[in-house]
């Protein structure tokens, strides 16, 4: 099976340059693009269906069981056999169809939705994150409908809305109770295969004082700004303290103070104030354990001065990931790369936290993060990805299904 002579730069790129030309930012909505990925999957004889999350707003599953291809049926009568000892395993590829919004367009020195394709680059709004990825999966599964007789096992696409914003539409998908053996997330993976992931969480910290004339101030009196500065001193040295654990996969934790707001004028005390934080988290750490620590520092920190009366509230929380090195999705996609890319990929984890998590933690599905480009190439102005790694992945996905599909 010449996976590399039948997997074409061209197919791959028109499929990308579609989609890029069809805006899903959160404003645009996937609805248009799940309606296109419908009509081509269904072409390639897969089932499928949007499942409407919120108002147009779907997901896209397509689903399509071994032997139920158009070349099956083409080879009725064919009396195939299925060789002994072989399990049937099904693999999913999930990708989120959504985009992150263009920003300033006049800051692009490229259309973000003309997609076009220049010194072997293609630019455009989800080059890289994730529609170029999205079009190296289909192609992938293209080639095994189009080339393989009869496979076992099934192959799930999930195109997802709202991976940028909230990881929504995966939630939502595992709510269908699709049953698959593993799967792979084709975010950009920087040329390596991740197993792993950090966490989130964000949180909101609240301090408060008493509301006086900024005539009456001075060090007795209760001001939320200044409770607020004791108690970012004391996350300074917690995000200190971060630096000196390390995850071999993913590195160290943090912990950010990315907004601040308080008080009311200048010539008033300031009687509450607020700021949101954001801890990236390691796969080891639970996300209460490490909210409740926070709460007992502060507590102590209130022994000492009455003032620093707080509250925090939980916001979001993605959680950190990691899955076993001996996955045999890790090891299938690691023997994958090795066979067409003949180079032996590092397996390693990933900062930025994706839907793997929902996946492996929620769905309890091994899964492996592994797609073209570069992370950095992300969310950026001019975002482009380069075709050649698009060809490289779509040619690993079919080496994948091949291998688990059939017994070759
Ligand atoms: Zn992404």
């Amino acid at each position: 099976m010449d996976i590399k002579s039948k997997i074409k730069e061209k197919d791959i790129t028109n499929l990308a340059q579609e989609l890029i030309r069809i805006p899903s930012d959160e404003i645009a909505g996937e609805q248009e693009v799940c309606e296109y990925l419908s009509d081509i999957l269904k072409s390639l004889g897969m089932k499928v269906r949007l499942q409407e999350v919120l108002p147009k707003r779907p997901n896209i599953i397509a689903e399509v069981l071994g032997g139920n291809n158009g070349k099956s049926i083409m080879f009725n009568g064919h009396i195939d056999t299925v060789p002994i000892g072989n399990i049937e395993k099904s693999i999913m590829f999930n990708g989120h169809i959504d985009t992150v919004p263009i920003g300033n367009i006049e800051k692009w020195n490229t259309d973000p939705y003309k997609a076009i394709i220049k010194d072997s680059k293609l630019f455009g709004r989800g080059a890289t994150d994730m529609k170029g990825s999205i079009a190296s999966m289909i192609i992938a599964i293209k080639y095994i409908m189009n080339n393989v007789e009869n496979f076992n096992g099934k192959i799930i696409f999930t195109g997802v809305m709202a991976e940028e914003t909230t990881g929504l539409g995966t939630q939502k998908v595992l709510e269908e109770n699709i049953k698959t053996d593993m799967a792979i997330v084709g975010e950009p993976s920087d040329e390596k295969i991740y197993r792993a992931h950090k966490g989130t969480i964000w949180f909101n910290i609240f301090t408060y004082g008493k509301l006086e004339h900024s005539s009456e101030s001075d060090t007795e009196s209760n001001n939320a700004i200044i409770n607020m500065m004791r108690l970012i001193e004391e996350i300074n040295k917690i995000s200190k303290e971060l630096e000196g654990k390390n995850n071999s996969l993913v590195g160290h934790p943090s912990i950010n103070v990315g907004l601040i707001e308080g008080g009311t004028k200048q010539n008033m005390i300031a009687d509450s104030c607020k700021v949101s934080i954001d801890r990236r988290t390691l796969p080891e750490e639970e996300p209460n354990e490490i909210l409740d620590e926070l709460r007992v520092r502060f507590d102590n920190l209130r022994l000492i001065d009455n003032r620093l009366k707080f509250n925090i509230e939980k916001d979001t929380i993605r959680e950190a990931v990691e899955v076993s090195e001996s996955e045999p999705i890790v090891q299938e996609v690691k023997r994958a790369v090795n066979k067409i890319l003949n180079i032996n990929p590092i397996v390693s984890g990933m900062k930025a936290t994706t839907d793997m998590s929902i996946l492996v933690n929620q769905g309890n599905i091994p899964s492996v993060i592994y797609g073209p480009g570069f992370i950095k190439q992300a969310h950026t102005i001019d975002e482009f990805i380069e075709v050649e790694r698009l060809v490289e992945s779509s040619q690993v996905y079919a080496e994948v299904l091949l291998n688990i599909l059939t017994n070759n």
